[in-house]
């Protein structure tokens, strides 16, 4: 079942393809800033984002991997893109508070444990793996 999602004005419109049912909520200090909080999203492979109405959607290059989208009328965030040459380009990991419908997608890790705001916590008995744990991942030893 497709999932459409919007920012808040509507100007920017998508529709994801495949299934949603996994979400990851990321606590690092970009996603911070950037979202305003924790950014949630759900991973999305590369054609199976369709774009519908491109018309207001800026890209900022935050970082040497990834672009993060976003719409130049109301300042939504749409979602974060990785770019870095692999087996993963082009992955979207799109923000789960654009979409439509975002009820049914269970939050199944928390990344940069570490750098979460002692003010709050997600309750659950996700997966939490901190900043050093995900690199780890990321850049294989050796
Ligand atoms: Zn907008
Ligand atoms: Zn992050």
């Amino acid at each position: 079942m497709p999932h459409t999602g919007s920012c808040l004005c509507g100007a920017a419109t998508f529709t994801v393809t495949c299934a949603l049912t996994q979400a990851g909520a990321c606590h690092c200090g970009m996603c911070r800033k950037w979202s305003g909080g924790i950014l949630t999203s759900v991973e999305v492979p590369a054609d199976a984002l369709e774009i519908s109405a491109g018309e207001t959607i800026g890209v900022y290059t935050s970082s040497e991997w990834g672009e993060r989208a976003f719409c130049t009328r109301c300042g939504s965030g749409l979602w974060f893109r990785l770019t870095m040459p692999g087996p993963q380009h082009g992955t979207y990991y799109v923000n789960m508070g654009a979409l439509d419908e975002p009820s049914g997608i269970a939050l199944t890790e928390e990344l940069f444990i570490d750098e979460k705001p002692g003010g709050y916590a997600l309750t659950g008995d996700h997966h939490r793996m901190t900043g050093a744990e995900f690199w780890s991942l990321l850049v294989p030893c050796g």
